[in-house]
């Protein structure tokens, strides 16, 4: 990992690119060269030690629950030049327990405050029976109120921003750990055309290839352009069949509140 950074760190400066780091981890594994890492962020995947330890049931650790808290720990000791975040995918089974989960990291000794809550997709044999509006209208009526009792920072909605997201995002890509590359998590990694090492030797060639997404803006879209949540949505997006969907309960909201005398 340090080597792959070296190398993309050294192809950033000469470029005058700054570089940001987003590690997405399932937290199996510490190692302190993380302390070598500039602009580092961190995100781990946690939640409920039964929900945690039945969706990853590793050979390698009975207790994925505890591995994870205690690395998440270390990391908040000693990688300083860390931004943690803890991310809460959420599913049919789970979605009830999220108080749950953040008294147990309380009482725990972790002192992160910063939470992705993420809908859960379905994939392979886990099915995820929990509907998108369902999902959308525990966000808005219950998950917030949750994260503001706990002193959690609420920041990601609203995001002010003019592209989707990171796939979108003109310099970004993601570096998974056989050495491809991809756009981002939603890009399926069988498609991916490039390795790190052709990126390090011809970035150029790398975002010519995606220069549809890199170079996208919702303003050309009819419908984006005048759609009155543009600027918290980003518009359109490859991996969201319909992206609109998570403003219908925002809309019923802010018609309730029009109405409001
Ligand atoms: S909510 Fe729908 S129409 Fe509005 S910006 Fe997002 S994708 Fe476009």
């Amino acid at each position: 990992m340090i080597t792959i950074y070296n190398k993309i760190k050294k192809v950033s400066d000469e470029k005058n690119i700054k570089l940001y780091v987003y590690i997405d981890t399932n937290g199996t594994i510490f190692s302190d060269k993380l302390k070598e890492i500039k602009n580092l962020f961190i995100n781990i995947t946690v939640s409920c030690p039964e929900d945690h330890n039945k969706l990853r049931n590793y050979i390698t650790y009975k207790d994925c629950y505890t591995q994870v808290i205690e690395n998440i720990l270390k990391i908040e000791k000693e990688i300083k030049n860390a931004k943690l975040s803890l991310r809460y995918n959420v599913h049919n089974k789970n979605i009830n327990d999220l108080e749950k989960h953040i008294k147990s990291l309380i009482s725990k000794g972790i002192s992160s405050r910063e939470m992705d809550l993420a809908y859960t997709v379905s994939h392979n044999e886990f099915i995820n029976t929990l509907s998108k509006s369902d999902y959308y209208k525990w966000l808005y009526d219950d998950a917030y109120k949750i994260l503001k009792k706990y002193k959690f920072s609420i920041r990601y909605f609203p995001v002010y921003s003019f592209y989707p997201c990171s796939a979108y995002s003109k310099n970004s890509f993601k570096v998974h750990c056989d050495g491809k590359i991809s756009l981002c998590d939603s890009w399926d990694i069988k498609k991916s055309k490039f390795s790190i090492d052709d990126v390090i030797k011809n970035p150029d060639m790398f975002f010519d290839f995606y220069k549809n997404i890199k170079y996208f803006t919702p303003i050309k879209n009819k419908k984006c352009q005048n759609c009155k949540f543009l600027l918290l949505c980003g518009g359109l997006r490859f991996c969201d069949k319909n992206p609109c969907e998570k403003f219908n309960y925002l809309n019923l909201l802010l018609s309730s509140f029009k109405n409001c005398n």
